[in-house]
């Protein structure tokens, strides 16, 4: 829908609108800053936990998410566009190493082939509606700006997220596995809101950190937030993502998230106030979940 505004224009109401929102909300750290008996939120106890329970808790539910209960001063409460989902058909949920898909083997239910140039395998190129339309829109934006996007990867069920982790798996053992591929059930792509994007007139950088680099790169970096997508591993956030920095995978998180993460510069981990995610609990995949 936006399609309107001088690029200067855009910048600098972003960074208007980031500084309000940051002094009250940027904080990652879990850590309750005002002492006292109100801390009932769910499982907050820091960055060192590494307790069984982050991936596995049965009773966890959309309606209980928020990490700080407000607290008894009357402080500003900082507001943002959405908070994080454990429901696999929300828009804003929660998939990382710490935040298994629930069920592991979710499928989305309005997966859709969206209409851009598409280089990848037919099987991987659908996403959901909402997130497919927003990519059109998203590719159309950029063609006017004469940039050329290509679709790579969309949505990757279960099992085919089983075969690519179990043969690259079987290859090169867990650790090198789990660099750069999610185990299947963990995986943003799905999801049916992640998309692998890259610069046609680049196809020697397709899914390396030099697609930051071209034209369509830079552009997507400036823009795709407009359209409701963020980039979702940033550069020197592994850490806290799990990820190197992949400025071809944009996830769709809507608009108004994706313009408060855009304005604010965070992780969407970061932006929910979730823990870091940088490892599993499990130091080994499940061995049914690779493939023969
Ligand atoms: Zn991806």
């Amino acid at each position: 829908m936006d399609h309107r505004r001088p690029a200067g224009a855009v910048v600098l109401l972003s960074c208007l609108g980031a500084l309000g929102l940051a002094s009250c909300s940027a904080e990652a750290d879990p850590e309750p800053t005002i002492p006292g008996p109100d801390i009932t939120g769910p499982d907050v106890s820091g960055p060192e936990s590494t307790g069984p329970e982050a991936t596995d808790t049965p009773g966890r539910s959309s309606t209980t998410l928020a990490p700080h209960t407000p607290s008894p001063e009357p402080s500003p409460t900082p507001t943002r566009a959405s908070d994080p989902s454990w429901d696999p058909d929300s828009i804003h949920v929660l998939a990382n190493r710490q935040n298994r898909l629930d069920p592991p083997d979710y499928a989305p239910e309005d997966l859709v082939y969206p209409e851009v140039p598409q280089y990848g395998p037919e099987d991987a190129m659908m996403l959901r509606q909402e997130a497919a339309d927003s990519l059109e829109e998203l590719f159309a934006a950029g063609a006017e700006e004469d940039m050329h996007l290509g679709f790579v990867s969309g949505y990757r069920s279960f099992d085919y997220q089983v075969q690519i982790y179990g043969a690259r798996h079987a290859e090169v053992g867990t650790e090198q596995t789990d660099l750069y591929m999610a185990r299947p059930g963990y995986s943003e792509h799905q999801t049916g809101l992640a998309a692998d994007v890259i610069s046609i007139a680049n196809q020697d950088c397709m899914l390396g950190e030099c697609f930051a680099d071209t034209p369509e790169g830079q552009w997507v970096a400036e823009y795709a937030h407009e359209h409701g997508f963020v980039i979702r591993y940033p550069d020197g956030m592994e850490h806290i993502t799990g990820y190197p920095y992949e400025p071809w995978h944009l996830r769709y998180v809507g608009e108004e998230t994706a313009a408060e993460v855009f304005d604010q510069q965070l992780t969407l981990e970061e932006y929910w106030e979730q823990d870091p995610a940088p490892e599993y609990d499990e130091p080994e995949p499940n061995p049914e979940h690779l493939s023969p």
